[in-house]
C-alpha cells in the first residue's frame, strides 16, 4: 500500500512557504511521510513576498533588505513593476514606510504580538491517526482565548482583566450564544478520510475546503475496512444507526467482502487509467475514478472558525453520528482542548453535556420547584444547592429566573 499525505494544495510545496530544505528558526516537525512543516508564522513576521506588483507606489529611496539593495521607487509616479521583497525581510514597518504609508501615531495602536498557543505550536504538522489509514493534522490556527475576549470587549492590546473574569466572560458568551467573538479564531486542518465520511463532513457549509483532486492525481490504493468489533447489524430503534455487533465469523466474512470489492475495483481503476501499451484503456482520471468504492480515502485542507467548529463537533461527536466520523471529531476535540481550554470547558458544559428544554418541559420543572417550595425548600437553600452543583453567580440567577419566572 502506498502512503501519500500530499494534498494538491500542499503548502509545503508552495513558493510562499519555507521549503523542506530551507533553514528556519522555527521548530520543524517530522510527519509520518517524512515531510516537514514549519510554522507559517516566522519568528518576526514581516511582509512576505516573492514577486509583488505594487499598483501605486509613491515612496522614495532604496532600501537594503538582507544585504541586497531593493529599488522601491523606479519612479515617483505610479508604478506597477514587480519588486522583489525577500521572505524574512528586515522589517515590515520599514517596507510599509518606504511605500508611503506611515502608521497612526497613537498609544492605542502599538504593534501587537501575534497570539500563539505554545501547546498547538508544539504539535503543528503532526498527524494523528484516525481509522485505519486516515489522520488529522494541524496545519495552522489563528487567535486564542484572549482574541475572543478582546473581540467581546471590542478593545485593542492586552486590555483584559483577571483570569477568573475572562473565564466567566467566555462562559457567559458561550452560554448566551454570543457567537461572533468565537468567529475571531480559526483553525486549519489537513484531514485524510474515507469518501463516505467526507460526504457527511462536507455538509458543514461554514468551512473552507480544498480537496485532493482525483481528476489531476491518482487516488491511493487505500480504503477503510472496519474492525470486527465495529461490524454491526442494522439498529431496530435507530433507523440510521448500528445495533448489535455481528458474531466474529460473520464480521470477518463481511470484512473480506468489503476488502475484495475494494481491491477488485481499484485494480479495474488502474486498468482503465493505464496506457494502451500497458494493456490499459488510457481513460481520463476523472472518469476512471467513478467505479471506486466509497471507502477509498481522500484528503483535504479544512479551515473553519471556532464557532462553526464547535457546532460541527457538537453534531459529529454525538452518539447519533456515525462511529467513523466520531473518531475524527474526538481527535479534533482534543486539539480544541489544547487550543482554547476554557472554551472547551464551556462547550462541554453548555453544549456537549447539556440538554435544551421545551416551553412545556420548563412549565413542568416550574411546577416541581413550586411543590418543593411549598414543602419547605427556601430560596436560600435553593441557592446553596445550586452552588454545590457548581451553578453560581450570574448563571445561578439566570437559572432561578427560568424556573421561578
Ligand atoms: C446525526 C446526523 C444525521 C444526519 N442525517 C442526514 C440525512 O439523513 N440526510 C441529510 O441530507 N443530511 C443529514 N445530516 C446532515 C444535517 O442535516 C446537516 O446538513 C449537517 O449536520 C450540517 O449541519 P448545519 O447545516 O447546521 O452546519 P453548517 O452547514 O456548518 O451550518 C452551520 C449553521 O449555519 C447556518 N447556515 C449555513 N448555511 C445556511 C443556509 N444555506 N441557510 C440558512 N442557514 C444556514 C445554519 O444555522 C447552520 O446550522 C445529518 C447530520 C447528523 C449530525
Amino acid at each position: 500500500m502506498t502512503s501519500n499525505t500530499n494534498s494538491t494544495n500542499s503548502e509545503e510545496n508552495s513558493p510562499n512557504y519555507p521549503s523542506t530544505n530551507s533553514k528556519s528558526n522555527n521548530e520543524k516537525t517530522q510527519i509520518p511521510n517524512g515531510g516537514l512543516i514549519a510554522s507559517p508564522h516566522g519568528q518576526n513576521d514581516c511582509i512576505q513576498g516573492q514577486e509583488q506588483s505594487w499598483g501605486s507606489m509613491l515612496g522614495t529611496g532604496e532600501m537594503v533588505v538582507n544585504g541586497a539593495t531593493v529599488d522601491l521607487h523606479r519612479s515617483n509616479k505610479d508604478v506597477s513593476v514587480p519588486v522583489k521583497v525577500p521572505v524574512n525581510c528586515a522589517n515590515g514597518l520599514e517596507v510599509m514606510k518606504s511605500m508611503g504609508l506611515v502608521p497612526i501615531d497613537n498609544d492605542d495602536f502599538k504593534t501587537l504580538d501575534r497570539p500563539h498557543v505554545q501547546e498547538l505550536d508544539d504539535i503543528l504538522g503532526l498527524a494523528w491517526p484516525a481509522l485505519d489509514h486516515g489522520f488529522v493534522r494541524l496545519i495552522d490556527y489563528m487567535g486564542d482565548q484572549e482574541a475572543i475576549i478582546q473581540a467581546a470587549r471590542v478593545s485593542y492590546g492586552k486590555g483584559t482583566k483577571s483570569v477568573i473574569e475572562d473565564t466567566s466572560l467566555l462562559h457567559y458568551l458561550y452560554r448566551n450564544r454570543h457567537s461572533s467573538p468565537f468567529e475571531m479564531c480559526e483553525i486549519k486542518l489537513h484531514v485524510k478520510l474515507p469518501i463516505f465520511i467526507a460526504r457527511q463532513w462536507i455538509r458543514h457549509r461554514t468551512a473552507s475546503v480544498n480537496e485532493y483532486s482525483a481528476r489531476y492525481s491518482l487516488l491511493d490504493n487505500e480504503f477503510y475496512l472496519p474492525t470486527a468489533d465495529k461490524v454491526a447489524c442494522q439498529s431496530t430503534d435507530n433507523k440510521q444507526g448500528r445495533g448489535d455487533v455481528l458474531p466474529l465469523d460473520k464480521a470477518l466474512e463481511v470484512i473480506k467482502i468489503l476488502r475484495e470489492d475494494a481491491e477488485r475495483n481499484y485494480a479495474d481503476y488502474e486498468k482503465l487509467l493505464a496506457p494502451e501499451d500497458q494493456k490499459g484503456f488510457d481513460v481520463a482520471r476523472e472518469l476512471g475514478r467513478i467505479n471506486l468504492t466509497l471507502n477509498t480515502y481522500t484528503q483535504w485542507y479544512w479551515k473553519v472558525d471556532l464557532h462553526n467548529l464547535l457546532h460541527f463537533l457538537s453534531l459529529r461527536i454525538d452518539s447519533h453520528a456515525q462511529y467513523e466520523i466520531r473518531v475524527y471529531a474526538q481527535i479534533i476535540s482534543k486539539i480544541l482542548k489544547l487550543w482554547v481550554p476554557d472554551v472547551f470547558e464551556a462547550w462541554e458544559e453548555y453544549s456537549l453535556q447539556a440538554k435544551t428544554f421545551s416551553k412545556s418541559q420548563i412549565a413542568v420543572l416550574r411546577k416541581i420547584l413550586a411543590f418543593a417550595q411549598k414543602a419547605g425548600l427556601s430560596e436560600q437553600e435553593l441557592t446553596q444547592y445550586l452552588q454545590i452543583q457548581g451553578v453560581k453567580g450570574r448563571e445561578a440567577r439566570e437559572f432561578k429566573d427560568l424556573l421561578i419566572g
